[in-house]
């Protein structure tokens, strides 16, 4: 099915039904904080805090004192500079990056647009920066109809960043 109508059929099901929870496959509560990621699931989604490796911030359990590298970037001494991570690629949050990227699911960038809004780093490491999306080969384009490095650029330009949010609720 084409992605545009994949998106219209889900957007009328979660009309008629609550969305089924992609980490479960129970149904969401309506007043959960993800939409479709359920409350007995979304604990699963390890959202990255301190500390965390300087260069892709993978979690470290424990005490660290002073920098620290992960064995991963230690070994494969990546070219970027700094890389931010919300969330560990497993359970529920992989489950959303895959729905975008492979079964047409522009649904779950509802839900990672709340995982951006929790993770108030990001939202000050992307302040005022230049988003530049990875480009999509053109076949994949064509069989996917939407790049969705585009739609998460455009989410976290689109995202306050929680100190605004503070600051709006303060006005
Ligand atoms: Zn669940
Ligand atoms: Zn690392």
């Amino acid at each position: 099915m084409f992605p545009v109508l994949t998106n219209a059929v889900s957007v009328v099901k979660d009309l008629i039904f609550h969305p089924i929870c992609l980490g479960c496959g129970g149904l969401c509560d309506e007043h959960a904080d993800f939409r479709h990621v359920c409350a007995r699931c979304s604990p699963l989604m390890v959202q990255v805090q301190e500390p965390h490796c300087d260069g892709c911030e993978h979690p470290f359990w424990g005490v660290v004192v002073g920098e620290r590298i992960c064995p991963h970037c230690e070994g494969m001494r990546p070219l970027y500079g700094r890389a931010k991570t919300t969330v560990l690629f497993k359970g529920p949050a992989r489950e959303l990056v895959l729905a975008l990227k492979y079964r047409g699911g522009t649904f779950a960038l509802e839900d990672m647009k709340v995982l951006i809004q929790k993770n108030q780093a990001l939202g000050d490491f992307v302040r005022a920066a230049i988003l530049v999306p990875v480009p999509l080969h053109p076949r994949k384009l064509r069989s996917r109809g939407y790049t969705q490095s585009v739609l998460l650029a455009e989410l976290l330009e689109r995202v306050p960043q929680a100190q605004e949010l503070g600051e709006e609720e303060v006005a």
